[in-house]
This record gives C-alpha cells, sequence and structure tokens, in this order.
C-alpha cells in the first residue's frame, strides 16, 4: 500500500476509535515519524497533504527538514528522541515542539536558549513509566518535582507528557497511567502510542501519536 493510502487508512482508524469512545477525531493528532525514512518517502508524506511530523535525531532532522521548512510553512516537527545539551540551540532553531524533557539539565539548557533565540516551544515531560534503567524520563514519583522545575524555574511551557511504555508490558497500562498523571497536573496533552498500540492509546486519552512504521513501512538501516 502507498504512504498516502496508509495515512488515509490510520487517519479512517482515527475516526472510527474515537468515535466508539466518545471523543472527537479533531483532538487527536497524528505525528508521523519519519526517522530512518528516504526522502522519497518523506515527500509521498507531504504530498498526501500531511504536515506533521517527528524525529529522533537533530542530524537526521536537519538533513530534511530545514529544506521542506523553506518549501511548507506550514510543516509542525516534534523531537521525539533524546537531546543532548550541546545540541539545543540547533534544536530549537529546528523544531516547533520538544516531547523529550526528561532531566534538570536540559530544561535549563532549553529555557536559557529559547530566550536567546526568543523561540519559546511548547514542550512535554518524557515519563518513565515503566522505570526502566536504560530508558530517558522522568519516573512517575518525580514528576510533580519536575513539573515544577521546568515551569516555576525554567519558565518552560509544559504542555503534557509523553511515555514510550516498556516492550514487555501490556502498553494500556502505561497509558493509564501516563493519563492519570497528566489529570493531576492538570495538563491537556498526551503523546502516546505507536504503530503497534495507538489504538489503545486513544481511549485512554492520547492527543498525539507518533506512528512510523504503519505510514512509511519498515525503517532503513543507515
Ligand atoms: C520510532 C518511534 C516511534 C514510531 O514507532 P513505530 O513503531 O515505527 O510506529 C514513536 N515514538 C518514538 C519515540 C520513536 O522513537
Amino acid at each position: 500500500m502507498s504512504i498516502a493510502e496508509n495515512l488515509n487508512n490510520i487517519n479512517e482508524t482515527i475516526k472510527k476509535i474515537t468515535v466508539s469512545c466518545g471523543r472527537t477525531a479533531t483532538d487527536i493528532q497524528l505525528i508521523a515519524v519519519s526517522k530512518k525514512q528516504s526522502s522519497t518517502n518523506i515527500q509521498a508524506a507531504l504530498d498526501a497533504g500531511h504536515r506533521l511530523f517527528g524525529e529522533n535525531r537533530l542530524q537526521e532532522a536537519q538533513a530534511h527538514w530545514e529544506k521542506h521548512k523553506q518549501n511548507y510553512d506550514d510543516i509542525t516537527l516534534h523531537l521525539i528522541g533524546s537531546l543532548q545539551t550541546n545540541k539545543v540551540k540547533e534544536a530549537i532553531a529546528l523544531f516547533d515542539v520538544i516531547e523529550t524533557v526528561d532531566r534538570k539539565k536540559l530544561a535549563r539548557h532549553l529555557s536559557k536558549e529559547m530566550k536567546k533565540q526568543n523561540r519559546y516551544l511548547p514542550c512535554f515531560i518524557q515519563v518513565n513509566t515503566g522505570e526502566e534503567e536504560q530508558k530517558s524520563g522522568i519516573t512517575p514519583a518525580n514528576l510533580k518535582a519536575f513539573y515544577e522545575f521546568c515551569t516555576k524555574e525554567c519558565e518552560l511551557e509544559i504542555k503534557g507528557l509523553m511515555c514510550i511504555p516498556p516492550a514487555k508490558d501490556p502498553p494500556a497500562l502505561h497509558f493509564a497511567l501516563l493519563s492519570k498523571l497528566a489529570k493531576e497536573l492538570n495538563l491537556s496533552e498526551l503523546s502516546m502510542g505507536m504503530s503497534s498500540d495507538f489504538e489503545k492509546a486513544i481511549p485512554l486519552g492520547a492527543t498525539y501519536i507518533r506512528v512510523g512504521t504503519g505510514i512509511f513501512g519498515e525503517r532503513e538501516n543507515p
């Protein structure tokens, strides 16, 4: 199936699920995760009219999106991978939303650099809902304090939470937890659900789903 057809099918699925769980389809945004995809694939998604994309590495994102952003004025680009502090400056220049605020040092750097560039990006806090050692993100227990730090001390605009559930667990447990944590902080946006599990994330409150292979097919190995 073509990328345009995949996008169409996923949008139809989103509509069906939102109706069946009493939500509104326009409340859910589909982020097309274009990491490790060819220029041809990315162009196909643009040609199909899609404008919301996610990338997890700065350099790769720059290679594709600096030029596309010059040619299309309505692209929105989310950073969904971890960010090193020495790349904050370039990340703020390129991305529109940072979904992976996951430590104090990064929050401080983002704050300083946004002021410098006078470019204030909405942010999400990445939550390590599975408390996995190898995974980045704030643990649920530390979330409230970290949220206060980000909003009060760093003056970041925290819009919501994102998570990547552990592969071994039923994802719904983690989506429900992220949803509960967002409610406690009065945050409206939830970035959760990927190709294999976005259908479970929508009834649990996802406002952004991040779909890569489901749109583009398998990723290339660089
Ligand atoms: C790669 C990636 C996705 C998309 O994964 P698929 O299984 O290809 O849909 C979503 N979120 C993050 C953070 C990713 O790194």
